[in-house]
């Protein structure tokens, strides 16, 4: 895939290309009160007014159709710097418009391709003003006149302001795209809820604020029955549907502070923070029924069920893996007990094992 197709460099394009409007257009008026009095021939005015006005649409448009904006755009920042050279040449040297030219077009490249950029633009800027001194006549002309100071200012504070006000937009939409990918590395992309990692930093959380408040919080493991056949019989496609329709129950079933997430697979994954064991088996008994009465007129043979083990906090666990641990063995003796019910683990370190909601 070539970088234009990958877009590659295509925003760098577009975002460069107002700052330039405005960068050359403010640039004229720098340099014309210091060119004026040197007689220019007229090709060197046309020029002028063609670099000024005309070369940041010829740019855009010459990044935006090569195969590859970002290298396009570099050539494209290096005939800047060959001009602000051939311009700095062409005015004999003046030293504060001259300087301003040079300045921002270096500052330019080193925002766009850092020290590389910039050291091909210092090229780009001395093979300039050979240029310049070769076609026009070589010249120094060390002295500025007021209105040539003043001509610069323009130059000196709104290009600096165009730039900057890119750079913050830029800033902004970097901080927006880290919060989006920080986001996206957190949620598990079928169901949209916590993956495993993130759930585990959570549990992590919320096991050491239980030990330091010596808190009630519920962990309940949740997995759908003979999913492999579900799978096997309708296919992956509804097999994920049911995953998506499970993660959509446990969304409405479950309180605002009660943390989901899918563990893996077919199994699912809740911190129930603040209840104890009666509240959350309640809680968990809702989701079993509501996945257990769930008809679709299209796949009328289809069911689901879950098993669900339950396991409360007590101080006499070590850490997160433990109380996990209690959980998952709650959820090992559901299936063993036929499965389709909430189990709860007892809160003694023994793991004992009761049915809270026998079939
Ligand atoms: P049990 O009642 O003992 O839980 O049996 P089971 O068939 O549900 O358990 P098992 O662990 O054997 O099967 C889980 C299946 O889940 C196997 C795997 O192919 C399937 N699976 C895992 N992730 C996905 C997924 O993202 N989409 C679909 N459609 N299937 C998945
Ligand atoms: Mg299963």
């Amino acid at each position: 895939m070539t970088d234009h197709q990958s877009g590659k460099g295509l925003s760098f394009a577009k975002r460069i290309y107002l700052p330039r409007i405005i960068g050359t257009g403010i640039g004229l008026f720098c340099i014309m009160p210091s060119v004026a009095p040197l007689n220019l021939p007229l090709w060197a005015w046309a020029l002028l007014l063609l670099n000024a006005l005309a070369w940041p649409h010829a740019a855009y448009k010459l990044a935006t159709r090569s195969a590859s904006p970002y290298k396009a755009e570099q050539r494209n920042l290096l005939f800047d710097g060959l001009m602000a050279g051939f311009w700095t040449g062409a005015m004999h040297f003046n030293p504060l418009p001259g300087v301003t030219l040079l300045s921002m077009t270096a500052m330019n490249n080193v925002a766009a391709g850092g020290k590389s950029l910039f050291l091909r633009g210092l090229l780009a800027q001395v093979a300039g003003m050979l240029l310049a001194a070769t076609l026009l006549g070589p010249g120094l002309q060390l002295q500025a006149t007021q209105l040539q100071i003043y001509a610069c200012l323009p130059m000196l504070t709104l290009y600096p302001m165009a730039v900057g006000w890119v750079c913050y937009r830029l800033a902004i939409k970097l901080a927006d795209h880290k919060k989006r990918l920080g986001a996206l590395s957190r949620t598990d992309s079928l169901t949209g809820l916590l993956n495993h990692g993130a759930w585990k930093d959570l549990l992590q959380l919320r096991f050491q604020a239980c030990k330091q408040q010596q808190a009630p919080a519920v962990l309940a493991l949740i997995d759908i029955d003979h999913f492999k056949r579900i799978n096997d019989t309708y296919g992956h496609v509804v097999g994920d549907w049911v995953l998506r329709q499970l993660s959509a129950d446990l969304k409405q079933t479950l309180g605002e502070n009660d943390l989901a997430g899918r563990y893996g697979g077919d199994e699912f994954c809740v911190i129930l923070p603040h209840d104890s064991e009666a509240p959350a088996s309640q809680t968990l008994e809702r989701l079993r029924q509501r996945v257990g009465d769930y008809r679709n007129p299209r796949l009328p043979d289809l069911r689901i069920s879950l098993s669900i083990g339950l396991a409360s906090f007590h101080a006499g666990l070590e850490d997160p893996e433990d109380w996990l641990e209690a959980a998952d063995r709650a959820l090992y003796a559901a299936k063993r007990h036929g499965r389709n019910r909430v189990n709860a683990a007892s809160g003694d370190a023994a793991g004992k094992l009761r049915l809270a909601y026998p079939e």
